[in-house]
């Protein structure tokens, strides 16, 4: 059919089309970037005329780093060299760049430049790798490369190189549309075949997102990385800025059992859901350690009791906080289970007030979905706000305000009472003739969303 077209008007439509190709504005900057067998990073820079050089992120990246730059007239250029797989053996430190055997784990703030002069820059960045070497990211996509702000840098996401697995695993986000995590299993010994590593993660993830109801952000990178001589899953983290990525320690000893019993793959799944508070640490903590016992639960990978038997043991410490400080003024000590304490407050609030219809998840969920991910970065306040929003009452509100900024006494003995929870420091009952608890059934089962029903 366009051959049919007189010329000018094909000329015409072929240049509205370039438009709309390039619809976002360009980048101040942009880097491409080769990653060699070795992991050495050799790097392009091109920026606008008022980027007036460039900068580490790291401190430590500046020893294993040649960098020129020089300020044109129409560009700023510059061309840099890292000795990534060096600087991640020596350093070897998950806040920059560790090193697993023939693969690299790196914070964004390790391997990418900040550029100076122009604040904040937007920073396009494309990959290229020598054969046999893999390239995956938690950096968000853009055309065929990635983009980022220079103020996302500090906090910028993981990124996996060399010798790393990569399994692409699609599903959908809460409004239905194609989304995807790049599971990225990095160099090193495992027990247990990787198709057992994999099954666990999709697992883990399957749970996370039935309780997101979708995938909270479009794309995911989960690192998993073996840990030589460990068993378990010793621990996790989540880095966000400027996309999703979460790191995963596998134990090389690791066994199915282990994998079972998890908490901490689902545990960070619950941080990538909502927002990244920088002052309301216990908040976001409080939300991950009440919800992940739910959710295995609900996931049958373990029983009411166990959770029932996790919360009554660990929960007086987070007390003690609350009646001392308050939980914002509590420090690291009973962060935790302090917060979890007021999340399940505002959730046994909600549910008595609903007949059990909504619960402490709405609040989170229309939180997540107002605000964004954990890469978008807002005020414990903003977060408490839409959290209250998505549910129509005040509840997490008046919870934040009387236990978190301020000390309040809680009787954690007539809850467990009330909803019929009995722990002799032995055996752990549960009594269906309490005066509540039909809220702590209701806690279990979840219910659906009053929008949705
Ligand atoms: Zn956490």
């Amino acid at each position: 059919m366009g051959s049919r077209l007189p010329p000018l008007l094909g000329a015409l439509i072929a240049a509205l089309a370039a438009t709309g190709a390039a619809a976002a504005p360009p980048a101040d900057c942009t880097y491409a970037i080769h990653v060699d067998t070795a992991l050495v990073l050799d790097g392009t820079l091109t920026c606008v005329p008022g980027v007036t050089g460039f900068t580490v992120v790291e401190p430590a990246t500046d020893l294993y780093l040649d960098l020129d730059w020089a300020e044109g007239e129409t560009a700023t250029t510059g061309r840099f060299r890292l000795d990534l797989g060096t600087f991640a053996a020596k350093e070897n430190d998950r806040d920059s760049a560790q090193r697993l055997g023939r693969s690299v784990l790196a914070t964004g703030g390790a391997w990418l430049l900040r550029p100076l002069g122009v604040l904040p820059a937007t920073i396009d960045v494309t990959v290229t790798t020598d054969p046999g070497v893999t390239f995956a990211t938690g950096l968000a996509r853009h055309g065929a490369g990635y983009r980022l702000s220079s103020a996302d840098l500090r906090f910028a996401g993981y990124s996996a190189f060399g010798k790393v697995d990569v399994h692409p695993m699609p599903y959908r986000d809460s409004d239905g549309n194609p989304a995807q995590v790049d599971l990225a299993i990095l160099d090193g010994d495992l027990d247990l075949p990787r198709e057992d590593i994999v099954a666990w993660a999709r697992d883990s993830l399957d749970a996370a997102v039935a309780f997101w109801h979708g995938l909270p952000a479009p794309r995911v990178m989960v690192a998993l990385l073996p840990r030589p001589g460990r068993g378990g899953v010793p621990f996790g983290r989540v880095m966000s800025g400027g996309g999703v990525s979460v790191m995963v320690l596998v134990g090389q000893h690791a066994t199915p059992r282990d994998l079972a019993d998890d908490w901490v793959f689902i545990h960070e799944m619950i941080h990538v859901g909502q927002p990244f508070v920088r002052d309301g640490m216990w908040f976001t903590e409080g939300q991950a350690t009440y919800l992940e016992p739910l959710i295995r639960v609900r996931w049958k990978r373990q029983t009411e009791a166990d959770m029932w038997r996790e919360f009554v043991t660990r929960m007086p410490g987070g007390v003690a906080v609350i009646e001392r400080t308050g939980m914002q003024h509590g420090g690291w000590r009973g962060m935790y289970y302090g917060g979890a304490v007021l999340m399940m407050l505002a959730d046994i609030t909600l549910r008595r007030a609903s007949q059990g219809r909504i619960g402490v998840e709405n609040c989170f969920r229309g939180a997540g979905r107002e605000l964004g991910p954990s890469s978008s970065r807002h005020s414990l306040r903003a977060l408490v706000e839409a959290c209250d929003r998505a549910v129509g009452s005040p509840v997490m509100a008046e919870v934040v305000a009387r236990y978190g900024m301020q000390a309040g006494t809680l009787d954690l003995e007539a809850i467990w009472r009330d909803l019929g929870v009995a722990w002799d420091g032995t055996t752990l009952t549960l009594d269906d003739t309490a005066p509540l608890a039909w809220v702590r059934r209701s806690m279990i089962r979840g219910g659906p969303d009053p929008k949705e029903s």
